[in-house]
């Protein structure tokens, strides 16, 4: 009897360190490669534009490394059951295996399809490969999170009881060759999926990433040789290349974070003392995102503070306050410098999310889900869990998040971190030749100092669309309105 079976990729673009194949492997029978593009399928979080983008480089380096090993990629397009059903007829397959993915509407697709290929009597099964702990085991195996076994809302306690398991994670090597291959026998190209731009927006794309899991490996080596050592300090300056930006890589399963804690256990030992400490804690963040989506799945669209239900965000001037963040000319320099960067590169700076949230969620007092999807639509590294998370928890209606009373202020946040205006003058080169001063707050610029650095506010460069300071107070007045019978915070700031 055959024992074809059918490899089923989708956000684990990689040969290494991964479950599926290696489990298909067990079998010594061909393995046919198997892609399936079915945006739908992840309403409402179909990919945006940037994913797309990333997607295609990404297939394209897949589909590459499968051929040198004589195999390739059986590309299809439409509904992911009727489309596995037609291959497995194709090739006479008699099982399929796949890695788990845990957003909500891919999570029941997955069930329906498992349960409709068992009952066609195919052998179906589904592995770990997205992240270090699935996000169930934590919460019910460890003491610490709750005598009931509720999921965690708290990250320090989180981690803590995913650091006590970390120097056991083992990953798997990508295997050495694949049984003879299986030419598609009406599969499509990557081309033929229409993922590109048809307008060519994606020339900054082009020229910052290189999509694939080769790419992924070199960055991550290139980070863990030469930047892991500064990471801790380095990783809030967005003036200077201190973070690692495997994000992208990870969320198409480029890299497995597996794979990375080994290279990070190679080299370093434990994981959880410097120098990796503070990078493992970060995916330990992403791995706290995932087990929040998986808990908490209505979150993309819902406060997981209730409270925040009935917030009064903002309702008149919301589509020129919406554009003008979107497009970078609100007049506040990092912000602008960030969002243009996102533009630009499909990426920005951690610092920087945090920033431009908090001027959108506070000052501009505009829902965080209208910024949530913006980033979704132009982030390369566009990822549910982590998205969610970042904007709930700056929003200040998430688990563990920052509250709601604390504002980022945008210049503190410049001064502090971008002091020489570097990265405000890469991506608003308009105010290039404002000295460092005024760079983070060029409205305070005497006359004689805007004309010497060639600006006109309010020409070349917008004017603040929001006083800071006044919007800040507006803010927490609107908070105070749902902020029920807790006692009053002091009124801080975020520096
Ligand atoms: C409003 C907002 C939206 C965000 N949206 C996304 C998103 O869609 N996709 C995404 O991957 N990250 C998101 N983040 C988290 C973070 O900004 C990015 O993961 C990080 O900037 C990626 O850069 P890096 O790879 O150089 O990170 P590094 O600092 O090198 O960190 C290593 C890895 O850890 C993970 N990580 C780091 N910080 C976080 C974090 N705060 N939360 C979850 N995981 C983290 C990422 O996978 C990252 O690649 C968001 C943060 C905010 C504040």
């Amino acid at each position: 009897m055959s024992r074809i079976t059918l490899l089923w990729f989708r956000r684990d673009l990689r040969l290494d360190d991964n479950p599926a194949l290696i489990h298909a492997l067990t079998t010594g029978a061909p393995i046919v490669p198997v892609y399936i593009h079915a945006p739908d399928e992840e309403a409402p979080w179909t990919p945006g534009a940037a994913s797309r983008w990333w997607l295609h480089g990404s297939l394209l380096a897949l589909d590459a490394s499968l051929q040198r090993f004589g195999s390739r990629l059986w590309i299809a397009r439409g509904d992911s059951l009727t489309e596995l059903r037609r291959i497995v007829a194709a090739t006479g397959a008699t099982g399929v295996s796949w890695n788990r993915l845990y957003d909500p509407a891919t999570r029941e697709r997955d069930t329906h399809i498992k349960q409709a290929l068992r009952s066609d009597g195919l052998r179906c099964e589904s592995h770990r490969s997205t992240l270090l702990f699935e996000p169930w085991e934590i919460a019910s195996q460890t003491r610490s999170a709750s005598k009931t076994g509720q999921p965690y809302r708290v990250f320090s306690a989180f981690w803590r009881a995913c650091v006590r398991e970390l120097s056991g994670i083992r990953p798997d090597p990508a295997p050495e060759s694949l049984p003879a291959g299986f030419a598609p026998v009406d599969g499509l190209t990557v081309d033929d999926l229409g993922l590109l731009p048809t307008i060519p927006w994606d020339q900054g794309l082009r020229a910052t990433w290189t999509p694939g899991e080769s790419a992924a490996l070199a960055r991550a080596t290139a980070f863990l040789d030469a930047r892991i050592g500064a990471y801790s300090v380095a990783r809030d300056r967005p003036d200077a290349p201190g973070t690692s930006r495997l994000s992208p890589h990870l969320h198409f399963g480029e890299i497995s974070p597996r794979r990375l804690l080994a290279m990070i256990l190679d080299r370093f030992g434990d994981p959880a003392a410097d120098p990796a400490e503070s990078f493992v804690r970060e995916l330990g963040w992403r791995e706290f995102s995932y087990h929040l989506l998986y808990h908490f799945p209505r979150t993309p669209v819902e406060p997981l503070d209730p409270r925040f239900a009935d917030f009064p965000w903002r309702t008149e001037g919301v589509a020129e306050r919406l554009d003008a963040w979107q497009r970078g000319r609100t007049g506040i320099p990092l912000v602008d410098a960030g969002m243009r960067e996102l533009w630009h590169t499909g990426w920005m700076h951690n610092r920087v999310r945090m920033v431009a949230a908090s001027l959108l969620t506070k000052n501009l007092r505009l829902p965080w889900q209208v910024g949530a999807r913006w980033f979704w639509d132009t982030l390369v590294d566009a990822d549910l869990a982590s998205n969610t998370q970042g904007w709930q928890w700056t929003a200040g209606c998430g688990a563990d998040a920052a509250p709601y009373f604390r504002v980022f202020n945008p210049v503190r946040q410049g001064e502090r971190f971008d002091p020489d205006g570097g990265y405000v003058r890469r991506w608003c080169p308009e105010l290039a030749r404002l000295p460092n001063q005024y760079i983070h707050q060029p409205w305070t610029a005497p006359p004689p100092i805007l004309m010497a650095a060639d600006i006109r506010l309010g020409c070349h460069y917008p004017l603040p669309i929001v006083d800071l300071a006044t919007s800040r107070q507006e803010a927490l007045a609107a908070w105070g309105t749902i902020k029920g019978n807790r006692p009053n915070p002091p009124v801080t700031e975020f520096e």
